[in-house]
């Protein structure tokens, strides 16, 4: 179990700061933001005079194709229905990539847990998720919820582990709880490494109460804590069921403070409970989608804007609110809802009203509706479907922001993401692969998937046309997609495709995953890859020769990230609908 919050405490030059309320995942140098300031007032007009503080440099356009299934691909590509794809992959080199547990995707099994904001987290900071902090399609808001303690024991009891606090003695342990409230005050034993501190004495009331840890007691590695209640009950209102739950006490935080009162480990129970150890309730609280304070890693595009490459971020998943990077970040919330009401959209702020006008309406809507076959269904198919509608113009307008953006960059890091193809496939896959038509709908409607990729396909084709020829071109999918009843679902295996200088042209290759893509990003621009990421640099995608006339450098780098700032519930019923529409949540 480890603490991630608190490993990245005393952190180096590369990792995050926050400054004030911002959240800031860049410290390096600003004059390329200048650069792109100063091409902001000059519409139109090409900027790519940015100093050069790194070498080897290229323009890398990264674009992610949520949901894009290699079998599929084949499938239209060798149809000629793909044209852009299939020039990507004839010069280049492409595989499949393996999501993360794929295992447990196959099996259904508790599929939220690897759905798309977690698994595009891990691709863009190489870790799993106990490392980057988004383990769910939905967060808790901190301070909105805490957890349960108990346990069916007699007496009941409850375990959590401690990180590492030898060295910053004398330290005092906070908890913020209250006592079960049927069950009245009551005393509360507190044992740590099998030490038994002084005993908690817990009002019903929530209350802020200390322990002071007695020296000697932690130890040089983690530390276990366990509390033991006096007084347990079965929740009232479960009395009669078959849960035997014995609820003691609610936490609602926990920290360690040291002599001074600084705090040198904090726990949110509800964002920290998979962390949680034995007898702890899954929390109920105020939910939010993911945001970029939530992350717990930083992103491969903050890694190289530390080390002076321009970067520009389009729509990437859990981007909102928008943080200060080396160049521009367009948010996960510019095309989700309504610009004008949230804040932070974009980075510069002032880049986002620029963009507002590229906004496609709703001619634009009906005609891609028409395109794609969602209009084929009478009555429409998409009346209790919101969320599809959104995510067609988010695409549209991210496509269109992109070729806005892609000549300012010359060389430097631009991702942009379109959800399209995933969205198709969770609505419509099951139809492709022979379903029962709902009646009125047109037998087109089986095309409503292929579309989706042959609509994706020309978006990529409206991006590589106005790239340089040497621009190197990566694209990827968090996972495959597998028809289910009533739609489609996540199947183990997405796509990696690259094509550029040094790699290798004309080569399939396998044993690429999800964690290994932040890597070999990191590797075109000769970037250290930070020892901390658990995915690996993917050498199968590079000629022989350009890979050893550019080794990986591997760094000792602590990429962890932590923001003081809270998840805020703004502008969140919109978004949260959408995903309940879409099916994505309950
Ligand atoms: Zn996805």
């Amino acid at each position: 179990m480890v603490h991630e919050g608190f490993l990245s405490f005393g952190v180096g030059s590369l990792s995050a700061v926050t400054r004030g309320k911002k959240v800031v995942l860049y410290t390096g140098m600003r004059s390329l933001r200048r650069s792109l300031l100063l091409f902001l007032s000059v519409t139109g007009a090409a900027c790519g005079a940015a100093p050069s503080p790194a070498e080897p440099s290229r323009l890398v356009v990264f674009i992610g194709a949520d949901g894009a299934t290699p079998e599929v691909i084949d499938e239209l590509r060798s149809a000629g229905r793909l044209p852009n794809f299939e020039k990507l992959i004839r010069t280049g080199t492409y595989g499949k990539m393996q999501s993360l547990a794929a295992r447990r995707i196959l099996e259904e099994d508790d599929t939220r847990r690897y759905a798309s904001p977690i698994l595009w987290t891990t691709i863009a900071t190489g870790k799993v998720p106990e490392k980057h902090g988004i383990r769910d399609f939905v967060l808790p808001i901190r301070g909105t919820a805490s957890v349960w303690m108990g346990s069916e024991e007699e007496p009941a009891h409850t375990e959590l582990t401690l990180p590492e606090l030898v060295g910053r003695e004398p330290l005092t342990l906070r908890l913020r709880l209250h006592s079960y409230r049927p069950i009245g005050e009551q005393t509360v034993r507190l044992t740590l490494n099998g030490t038994e501190l002084p005993p908690l004495s817990v009002p019903v009331r929530w209350s802020e109460l200390s322990v002071p840890i007695p020296e000697g007691v932690l130890r040089p590695v983690l530390n276990d804590l366990a509390f033991t209640f006096s007084k347990q009950a079965i929740p009232a209102e479960q009395g009669d069921s078959t849960d035997r739950r014995r609820l003691a006490c609610e936490l609602g935080g926990l920290s360690v403070v040291d002599a001074n009162g600084n705090v040198v480990y904090s726990m949110d129970p509800v964002n920290d409970r998979f962390s949680l150890g034995h007898g702890f309730y899954m929390p109920e609280g105020q939910l939010t989608e993911v945001q970029s304070v939530h992350w717990r890693a930083l992103p491969m595009w903050s890694l190289l804007g530390n080390l002076g490459h321009p970067v520009g971020i389009i729509g990437y998943w859990g981007t909102w609110p928008a943080y200060e990077v080396n160049g521009f970040l367009v948010s996960s919330r510019m095309g989700l809802r309504d610009r004008r009401d949230s804040e932070r959209v974009t980075w510069p702020p002032e880049l986002g009203e620029r963009l507002e006008p590229l906004a496609p309406g709703q001619a634009e809507l009906e005609d891609l509706l028409k395109k794609l076959h969602y209009a084929d269904c009478e009555p429409p198919l998409l009346e209790d479907k919101t969320g599809v509608q959104k995510i067609l113009l988010q695409d549209e307008f991210y496509y269109r922001i992109a070729r806005e953006l892609v000549p300012t960059m010359d060389r430097g890091l631009l991702t942009v993401y379109f959800r399209s193809i995933d969205l198709a496939s969770h609505v419509a896959l099951h139809w492709r692969h022979g379903a029962d038509l709902p009646p009125g709908c047109a037998e087109t409607v089986r095309g409503i998937v292929d579309q989706a990729y042959v609509q994706v396909d020309a978006w990529i084709g409206g991006i590589l046309e106005i790239l340089p020829p040497d621009a190197t071109v990566v694209v990827v999918s968090d996972h495959g997609e597998q028809p289910v009843p009533g739609g489609g679902h996540h199947a183990p295996y997405g796509i990696f495709l690259a094509k550029g200088e040094g790699i290798r042209v004309g080569e399939a290759f396998q044993a690429a995953t999800v964690l290994d893509v932040a890597p070999t990003v990191l590797h075109l621009f000769g970037a250290p890859i930070p020892l901390d990421m658990d995915g690996k640099l993917l050498p199968q995608i590079f000629e022989s020769d350009w890979l050893a006339s550019h080794p990986p450098d591997y760094a000792d780098i602590d990429t962890s990230f932590s923001s003081d700032e809270d998840a805020t519930a703004e502008g969140n019923e919109e978004i949260l609908e959408q995903l309940k529409a879409l099916g994505y949540i309950q």
